[in-house]
């Protein structure tokens, strides 16, 4: 499962949206626990969408694949009207809401539509739960389920949703995503529970989206858009019209695809704010919740220039056979940032991880500097190290020490890990390491999750606020 702190739910009802809609959630951003938690550990779940929105739209979150089959969409029975029903607007699906005042205000007029799903979660367990909470407010059954792309936190807890026999939407390039990350084993267990990634998903969607095409459910539209998004290829963006509405699943993030897996393009990314100016919506709501924060219709246009001015000045750099660690090290930020504040936060925190996207999307595994001719193991380096200190523990525990006491975390870490190679017994070691893995949580616990979360693995703690 995966670990990411909840937020509380906070939702509030909308108007004239005659099909209940749930969106479901994917797991939000580690917070800065000092700011934001309590300090305690940070606990699996969802988290939900911001409340500034002009309808209330929930999470869900996540788990194990369903080993039923799918049922065809012909024998489905016809939604029922039930307790609950007769309610509208836009319902949270999460385990972070609750029964209060709050939940109650989302009612409103008949509609005997249904609920519609915006993807699925990352367990069965979580699914259930946000399931539970949803039938606080509503009995009506879940008609349809929209997957906005194939990553596990998405569709993982699908299994949980199909008792009401939904019918399952997709773009259409969701099964080629949906191989990819079926083949790219990821190792860290805090984003996938003790099973690793060795999980295996069978998603087979009922329908899936080529073109642009419209869903209409208890008279509300929902304009389904199949993008090449940021991340996936099989980015399925889904407008409310009527709402000013636009689910955009994770098109936007604070990388260019998964880290660890081979996806994600700068091109997709842009073409898919192009759709986004062409609709004009006035609220985008993304997968995780942080970034509806961050990534606003609002802010786009100046995201995407200063998005732009980094994609042409990466691809000169490659051109002119410059390093990713110069092009780093540029620390570029446009000077268009400078009259949009709004847009300075969500391009750092995807900016280095946009160039290194296209750096080496753009540059063969030789690189300019050398790099990825000879591919020496740790042992090796280690072994090297080792010679040069003349063999001596003290020599790699003072020199880990100095990097860490003027900041060089990252070096510190490396050091360490190489150091140990050679010392494995060594206490004084390991609890350097332990000290620099806890500094490079704290320094990236805000700008860069995956960091964060990966760190806090290596380190053996709890996702909890950095000690
Ligand atoms: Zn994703």
């Amino acid at each position: 499962m995966m670990r990411w702190p909840n937020s509380t739910g906070r939702w509030r009802s909308s108007r004239g949206c005659r099909a209940t809609c749930a969106v479901s959630c994917s797991p939000g951003f580690p917070r800065d626990s000092a700011r934001r938690r309590p300090p305690s550990r940070i606990s699996p779940g969802c988290s939900t969408a911001r409340t500034d929105s002009p309808s209330v739209y929930g999470a869900v979150p996540t788990t194990g694949w369903p080993k039923r089959t799918r049922p065809s969409v012909a024998k489905r029975k016809p939604a029922t009207r039930s307790r609950g029903q007769g309610r509208r607007g836009w319902i949270p699906l999460s385990p972070c809401s609750s029964p209060t005042s709050r939940s109650r205000r989302a009612t409103g007029s008949d509609s005997d539509e249904g609920i519609v799903a915006i993807d699925a979660g990352t367990t069965e367990e979580t699914a259930r739960a946000a399931l539970q909470a949803l039938r606080r407010v509503t009995s009506r059954p879940i008609t349809h389920i929209i997957l906005t792309h194939a990553h596990w936190d998405h569709i993982g807890g699908l299994g949980a949703l199909l008792e009401s026999n939904p019918r399952v939407i997709a773009q259409a390039a969701f099964g080629e995503e949906l191989r990819v990350v079926n083949g790219t084993r990821v190792p860290f267990k805090y984003f996938f529970g003790a099973t690793g990634s060795r999980r295996r998903y069978d998603v087979r969607p009922d329908h899936l989206v080529r073109q642009p095409e419209t869903l209409t459910v208890g008279g509300t539209r929902f304009v389904l858009y199949p993008a090449r998004g940021g991340e996936t290829a099989d980015a399925l963006l889904i407008h409310v019209p009527d709402r000013d509405v636009l689910f955009v699943g994770d098109a936007f993030m604070p990388y260019l695809g998964a880290p660890f897996v081979a996806e994600g393009s700068a091109e997709g990314l842009f073409e898919t704010i192009s759709l986004i100016r062409s609709l004009q919506p006035r609220i985008l709501v993304h997968g995780h919740p942080p970034l509806t924060d961050i990534y606003t219709a609002g802010a786009m246009p100046a995201i995407e220039a200063a998005l732009q001015e980094l994609y042409g000045r990466v691809r000169t750099a490659v051109g002119e056979g410059r390093t990713l660690a110069a092009i780093l090290r540029d620390n570029i930020l446009p000077a268009s940032l400078r009259e949009h504040p709004a847009a300075v936060t969500p391009y750092l925190v995807m900016r280095d991880n946009f160039v290194k996207r296209v750096y080496h999307q753009s540059t063969g595994y030789w690189k300019p500097d050398g790099e990825g001719m000879e591919v020496l193991a740790p042992e090796e380096w280690a072994a090297a190290l080792d010679l040069l200190g003349g063999h001596r523990e003290d020599a790699f525990v003072r020199t880990v020490r100095g990097l860490a006491e003027r900041g060089d975390d990252a070096l510190a870490l490396k050091l360490a890990d190489l150091a140990l190679v050679r010392y494995p017994s060594s206490e004084a070691l390991t609890t350097l390491r332990r000290r620099a893995l806890d500094s490079m949580r704290l320094r990236h616990q805000q700008m860069s999750p995956f960091k964060f979360i990966i760190y806090s693995e290596w380190a053996g703690a709890e996702l909890s606020p950095v000690e």
